[in-house]
C-alpha cells in the first residue's frame, strides 16, 4: 500500500485555495471551491469509485463503493469533509513544509522569523517530538481543517478499492464546501448520499471523538430610549445604552465565555451599539444541556421583562433565534457509533478522548437532517490561522482508524 500515500494527497490538496467568504451570498460563496472538487471527481474516477457525481451547480462532490461482501448486512456507511477554509486567513499560496523529527523546539515559520510555532505558545506541540510535523510559511493558514479529513478519506478510498481482499460493506463519501461560513449542509443531498449512518471527519487532535455539541441561540435586544437635552434631562430622559448595561448585570456573571469551559454554557456579547436615543446588544447562547439551554432563553426574556416593568411597555425588545441543536440527542438512538468508534481506536492504541464540541459542526445539522454523524480526529492542530499543523504520523493513524471503523461495520446490521 505503500504507494498510497495521505500526505501525497493532502499536499497537493493544500495548494488549492478554496477559501469561503460569507458576504457573498452565493451557494458555493466562492466559484474557487470548485477547482478542488473537480480535482477530487477526477481522481475518484480515477482510482475506481462509483456513482461519482459533482454537483457543479452547489461544489458537492459525491462517490461511493459498493460492497465486497456476500450477503453483507451491513449499513451504507459514510464518511463527510469540507472542502473550504475558514475565511480568517488567507489559503492562497499556501506552501506547506515538513519538519521532520520534530526536536521540541521552536519552528521558524516565516524565514524573517516573524512568526514563530512555538511550545511556549503552543505547549502541546511537546506531544509531538519524534514525529514529522506539516508547517506553513506563516503567511497562510494550512488548512489542515480540513483537507486533512479529505486527504485521508481518499486515501481510505484508494486503498480500499485497490485491495479488494479487504472486505467491506457499502461504503459512501461526500466532500462538502462553505462550512466554515455555517453552510456546508444547506444543498447536501441525503438521498443521492445514501448513507444510513456517517461519520465527518473533520476533529482535530487524534483520538478525538466529538458527538456533543452546543445548543445555539442568537439573542437580540433593542431599547428604545428617550433623548432630551441633558441640560432639563430630570425625570424626562431614558438613556437607552444605559439600560443595555443594566440588561447585561441581570445575566449570571461567571456564565460567560471567558469564565466558562467543557459543558459549561454561557451568554456571549457580540456586539453593541447605542446611544441616548436608542441601543442594540447581540448575543449568542450556548449550552449542551437542552434544559439549561432553555433556562438561559427563559432569563434573557425575563430580564428584558423586568425593565420593561421598570421603565415601561416597549422599552426593551427580544428577539431570540434558534441557530442549532445538541447531536447527541440524534447520536443517542445509535451508540454504536460512538462505541465503535472508540473500539476502532483501542484496536490502533489510540487512546479515545471524550470531547463535547464548544461550537457547532456539519454533523449536527446533518443529524438533525436524520443521519446520525459524530465527529472524528483528523490529526491537524491550530486551525484557522498561521499557526495551524498536522502530525503525518497522526494523519496516517487516521486513515487507519478509517479503515477500522468500515471493517467493524462490514458484517453485522447496526
Ligand atoms: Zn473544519
Amino acid at each position: 500500500m505503500s504507494n498510497i500515500d495521505v500526505i501525497e494527497k493532502f499536499l497537493r490538496y493544500v495548494k488549492i485555495d478554496t477559501q469561503s467568504d460569507d458576504t457573498t451570498g452565493t451557494s458555493p460563496s466562492t466559484m474557487k471551491q470548485h477547482d478542488l472538487a473537480r480535482l477530487l471527481e477526477a481522481e475518484l474516477k480515477e482510482i475506481g469509485a462509483s456513482d461519482v457525481f459533482y454537483d457543479q451547480e452547489h461544489c458537492y462532490v459525491y462517490a461511493s463503493i459498493p460492497s465486497n461482501c456476500d450477503d453483507s448486512e451491513a449499513p451504507a456507511l459514510g464518511f463527510i469533509a469540507h472542502m473550504d477554509t475558514s475565511d480568517e486567513v488567507s489559503g492562497k499560496d499556501v506552501n506547506p513544509r515538513i519538519v521532520e523529527k520534530y526536536d521540541g523546539e521552536d519552528i521558524k515559520l516565516s524565514s524573517d522569523g516573524e512568526f514563530i510555532l512555538s511550545p511556549k505558545d503552543f505547549p502541546e506541540l511537546k506531544n509531538h517530538i519524534g514525529e514529522d510535523l506539516i508547517v506553513t510559511d506563516g503567511s497562510t493558514l494550512l488548512g489542515a481543517d480540513d483537507k486533512a479529513g479529505v486527504a485521508e478519506i481518499m486515501t481510505m478510498a484508494h486503498t480500499l478499492l485497490s485491495n479488494p481482499d479487504i472486505k467491506h460493506g457499502d461504503i459512501k463519501i461526500a466532500f462538502t464546501p462553505d462550512e466554515e461560513i455555517g453552510e456546508g449542509t444547506a444543498f447536501f443531498d441525503l438521498k443521492r448520499f445514501g448513507a444510513k449512518f456517517a461519520y465527518t471527519v473533520d476533529g482535530g487532535k487524534l483520538g478525538e471523538l466529538e458527538y456533543e455539541n452546543f445548543n445555539a441561540a442568537e439573542g437580540i435586544i433593542e431599547v428604545k430610549g428617550r433623548s432630551v437635552h441633558p441640560g432639563d434631562a430630570k425625570m424626562r430622559m431614558i438613556n437607552a445604552s444605559l439600560i443595555c448595561y443594566e440588561f447585561h448585570a441581570l445575566l449570571p456573571v461567571f456564565q460567560n465565555p471567558m469564565y466558562t469551559e467543557k459543558r459549561e454554557g454561557f451568554f456571549h456579547l457580540t456586539e453593541v451599539k447605542g446611544s441616548t436615543d436608542s441601543a442594540k446588544a447581540s448575543y449568542i447562547i450556548r449550552d449542551h444541556d437542552k434544559d439549561l439551554f432553555e433556562q438561559k432563553k427563559n432569563l434573557f426574556a425575563e430580564a428584558a421583562d423586568f425593565l420593561n416593568k421598570k421603565y415601561g411597555v416597549g422599552t426593551v425588545t427580544v428577539t431570540l433565534r434558534d441557530q442549532y441543536l445538541n447531536m447527541v440527542e440524534k447520536i443517542l438512538p445509535h451508540m454504536h457509533l460512538v462505541d465503535n468508534a472508540k473500539k476502532a481506536m483501542t484496536d490502533l492504541g489510540i487512546t479515545p478522548i471524550d470531547n463535547p464540541i464548544r461550537g457547532g459542526t456539519d454533523g449536527a445539522a446533518l443529524s438533525y437532517m436524520g443521519l446520525p454523524c459524530p465527529n472524528l480526529c483528523t490529526g491537524g492542530y491550530n486551525y484557522h490561522g498561521r499557526y495551524e499543523y498536522a502530525s503525518v504520523q497522526e494523519m496516517r493513524k487516521v486513515v487507519d482508524l478509517l479503515l477500522k471503523i468500515v471493517d467493524i461495520y462490514k458484517q453485522k446490521d447496526f
